[in-house]
């Protein structure tokens, strides 16, 4: 053991951080796939490489590091895996951005090679961030959806989803961003509240109000309600659209809203949802008026090439020309935007890929899985019961998975490799043998790539080992960390994946957490200038102190507001900690005591009582994932029960050479070692510092604290105990005493006899005696108050004269005053409220002051 004397005397968080980063070794956090333990593997969510890891992935990991090592020490062969969420439209835009190109400029390969060089810089970049935040990483499972280990998986599993027929491609109107030019998911959209205009104008007679004028062209039907009497004699009719001149039907149907408007609407293809839902329903003809680019097709005629918002504004001014606009009024609308660029998204109708869901199948599974909190479950049930559309995978673009087919060009036959060719692009690749169907050997590879959330969704398949051969060996995982703003996507997909792909729920449990939120209650962005990022924090407070703060800033679950506060709340605590640290170390290595002795004395056993509860309290806290309560009860412990309370009260014992000083230390030892092993998951450097210190050994190697001391006299005396002495150091400190100042003769009346060996006495630097007779106690009047707003004006220059008056007045005349007094040789009547009597204590002739603490009475009579 060190000597204590050769401790810093401050808690240097920066030196102690990289002298343990530099210590531990990578092997020690490896799944070992020979374990004879429990299992407990965690799909880690694989972050998108933007090169930075925010303070939302922070918290996230911080939540998983918690568990990951309360479960190591608990004895579970632990897999914490990290992946990298590779493919996607940003990382395309930046290398655009960086490079200067468009995607166009460059042959696919290239571009494709550009992105991977980006992605690869900036996961090199998040994992130094992750190694100082002190996370346990598995860094033997991370892996990378660009890489071919990973997409072959990914393909291998659609090729295994075509086959199975829950994959299959159709042309079929898909949400689509004309900026991003890509297809994309229902999950994908972003509602947004905008203020748009509603058009009122002459539709061959009938009144018709629009917010999207420029979609006239795609104008299919015009929709009333049965039930409107208005629009009897349009039945069976059809109308010419004005404008474009194209003839379309009057279609009845009851979702029409009569008092909307004249009550005839138009369907166009495709203005939102409803229009689809009734293109289906009257199985309307279809008019694309929109192009991929967002330009006006063909049939807009004039208005060909124009974008949405010119055509909008062109074909207003010709109805206006043409007088059938008749009015404008302001509309609040929700619309939905892309998730990533905020584009107004179009529904066009596209040859797609698209996975069939099966919502029995995705709730029964969702059911079979515990939610952490369980409210959450209630999320998915909701997005599953609304669903409408199968998962449109298909993307149009370039940085991602490729689709694993290829068609005949000759007859259309699709082909599609063999698993053991995967991974495969077809740009770029033939089949090797020619077209079973025609024989021919020329062929088209599929251009479109799948979605991101097709890698992502078979994290836990790809961490479990499955290689499409039989059920995976580590399958299911038993937990999916994860927050609470991709339960629709990235919690939804990956149960539909696995359910699919092997017919079982993907984890036993799911824990979701909160956003975090700016120091100004907002969700952090550029534009609101609230964002903090892990790094500054790390610099000023270290990363413990960042993890405390991701462990009590909220409920788990909850948004979490970031606050500088909580994070200097977070680095005091470690400076106490470090005081009581140094404190202990003294104390212990002057040896002396021997595990095997009792505890005897009543404080020791009392703090042996709370450390029992205290373990008890956060072991139940961390199996319920409820860092914030655990936390909180360990600071509890430390600074209150430990520090506050039991060292100020053991303190003149531990100075004093006998059993009863080898008692304190003993539960100094226990106390101080349960709390570094409890303190590991949640400051893993300052815990490793404080225990090398005490044992020579890593914390991170011990197990759990499984402590546990039953006493309920200890616990019902030391509570009486800690809180007379603490009352008693108040009344010293109200006195104006020093706290080691002697005191006197101290005599506490308690209900029964506690012995406190001499404890109260030694820290109080009194001569305390516990008595459990009554006190008998003297109130008598020593002394008036006067009351100088009545006396002033009342007695004027005889003020003084009337004082000393009153004060000659024995006891009993101030106890029961008379009317008047003698001043000055007159009778003077005494004013009311003049003065109030003074009441002390007498004990046995001497003058005490008395403190009450529950039922006990204390006196103390002053030296
Ligand atoms: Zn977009
Ligand atoms: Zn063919």
């Amino acid at each position: 053991m060190v000597p204590s004397d050769q401790l810093p005397k401050n808690y240097d968080f920066a030196e102690v951080e990289e002298r343990w980063r530099k210590t531990w070794r990578d092997e020690d956090n490896y799944f070992d796939r020979n374990s004879k333990k429990p299992q407990f593997v965690i799909d880690t969510p694989p972050p998108y490489p933007t090169g930075n890891f925010h303070i939302g992935n922070a918290l996230n990991w911080c939540y998983i590091d918690f568990f990951a090592r309360y479960k190591r020490m608990k004895g579970f062969n632990v897999m914490f895996p990290q992946g990298w969420d590779c493919h996607g439209l940003p990382t395309e835009v930046k290398v655009e951005e960086i490079n200067k190109i468009t995607k166009n400029d460059v042959s696919r390969e290239e571009f494709r090679n550009m992105c991977r060089d980006l992605t690869i810089k900036n996961i090199e970049a998040m994992r130094i961030t992750l190694r100082k935040m002190a996370f346990s990483t598995d860094w033997s499972n991370e892996y990378i959806t660009m890489m071919p280990k990973y997409y072959s998986r990914t393909q291998l599993s659609f090729l295994r989803m075509l086959a199975s027929g829950y994959i299959y491609q159709s042309e079929h109107p898909v949400n689509y961003c004309t900026r991003c030019e890509t297809a994309i998911a229902f999950a994908e959209v972003a509602y947004e509240d905008r203020e748009t205009t509603l058009n009122y104008f002459d539709f061959d007679g009938v009144e018709i109000a629009t917010t999207r004028p420029e979609l006239l062209a795609a104008c299919v039907a015009v929709a009333v309600h049965p039930g409107d009497d208005r629009y009897h004699k349009l039945r069976g009719r059809s109308m010419k659209v004005p404008l474009f001149g194209h003839d379309v039907p009057v279609v009845q149907d009851e979702a029409v809203d009569p008092a909307f408007g004249s009550g005839a609407v138009m369907i166009c293809t495709f203005g939102d949802k409803q229009d689809v839902h009734w293109w289906k329903q009257h199985n309307l003809a279809l008019r694309k008026a929109i192009d991929r680019q967002g330009k006006m097709t063909d049939i807009a005629g004039k208005y060909k090439g124009l974008n949405t918002t010119e055509c909008r504004k062109a074909i207003l001014t010709d109805m206006k020309e043409k007088k059938i606009l008749r009015r404008q009024e302001k509309l609040a609308q929700r619309v939905g935007t892309c998730w990533r660029c905020k584009t107004p998204i179009e529904i066009l109708s596209e040859r797609q890929w698209f996975i069939k869901i099966k919502p029995d199948e995705i709730q029964k599974a969702a059911h079979q899985i515990t939610w952490f909190p369980e409210h959450m479950l209630r999320r998915m049930e909701n997005w599953v019961e609304q669903m409408e559309w199968d998962w449109c995978i298909s993307r149009q673009r370039i940085f991602a998975t490729p689709i694993p087919v290829w068609f005949c060009t000759k007859c259309g036959e699709m082909v599609v490799p063999d698993e053991k060719d995967l991974p495969v692009d077809p740009t770029l690749v033939k089949p090797d043998h020619p077209c079973k169907k025609c024989g021919s050997t020329s062929f088209s590879g599929e251009v479109d790539v799948l979605d991101t959330w097709m890698d992502s969704s078979i994290s836990v398949l790809n961490v479990t080992g499955w290689d499409g051969n039989g059920n995976p060996p580590y399958f299911p995982a038993q937990i999916r960390p994860q927050g609470h703003d991709i339960i629709r996507t990235w919690a939804f997909y990956t149960i539909l994946r696995s359910v699919a792909l092997t017919g079982q729920k993907p984890w036993d449990e799911i824990l979701v957490n909160g956003m975090v939120l700016g120091e100004d209650g907002f969700k952090m962005s550029k534009s609101r200038g609230n964002i903090i990022v892990p790094e500054e924090i790390l610099v000023k407070y270290g990363a413990d102190a960042l993890r405390q703060w991701g462990a009590m800033g909220a409920a788990t679950g909850s948004d979490i507001m970031f606050n500088w506060n909580d994070v200097v709340a977070a680095s005091r605590f470690q400076t106490k900690m470090w005081n009581i640290t140094k404190f202990a170390l003294m104390q212990l290595e002057k040896g002396g005591f021997d595990e095997h002795e009792p505890v005897t004395a009543l404080a020791d056993r009392w703090l042996l009582v709370r450390l029992s509860d205290t373990a008890e309290q956060v072991s139940a806290a961390m199996e319920a994932y409820q860092f914030d309560v655990a936390l909180k009860a360990i600071r509890e412990f430390a600074w209150d029960v430990l520090a506050d309370n039991y060292i100020e009260l053991v303190k003149g014992r531990l100075y004093q050479q006998d059993t009863s000083r080898r008692s304190a230390c003993l539960v100094l030892h226990t106390a101080f070692d349960a709390l570094c092993r409890m303190l590991a998951p949640f400051t893993p450097y300052f815990a490793e510092e404080c225990y090398s210190y005490l044992k020579g050994e890593s914390v991170h190697k011990q197990p759990w604290v499984t402590f546990s001391y039953d006493d309920e006299a200890a616990r019902k005396e030391g509570n009486l105990l800690v809180q007379v002495v603490a009352e008693i150091r108040k009344y010293k400190h109200e006195s104006g005493l020093a706290l080691n100042a002697p005191l006197g003769k101290v005599t506490i009346y308690a209900p029964h006899t506690v012995n406190d060996e001499g404890d109260t006495g030694r820290t109080l630097n009194a001569d305390v005696h516990w008595r459990t007779d009554v006190a008998k106690l003297d109130r008598v009047i020593t002394d008036v108050d006067f009351n100088r707003s009545v006396i002033g004006p009342t007695f004027r220059k005889q003020a003084g004269a009337f004082m000393n008056a009153v004060k000659a007045l024995s006891p009993a005349e101030l106890a029961n005053p008379p009317k008047a007094i003698m001043l000055d040789g007159v009778e003077t009547a005494i004013p009311e409220n003049a003065f109030t009597p003074k009441f002390s204590y007498m004990e046995e002739g001497a003058k005490v002051d008395v403190i009450t603490v529950g039922e006990v009475i204390v006196t103390i009579a002053k030296k």
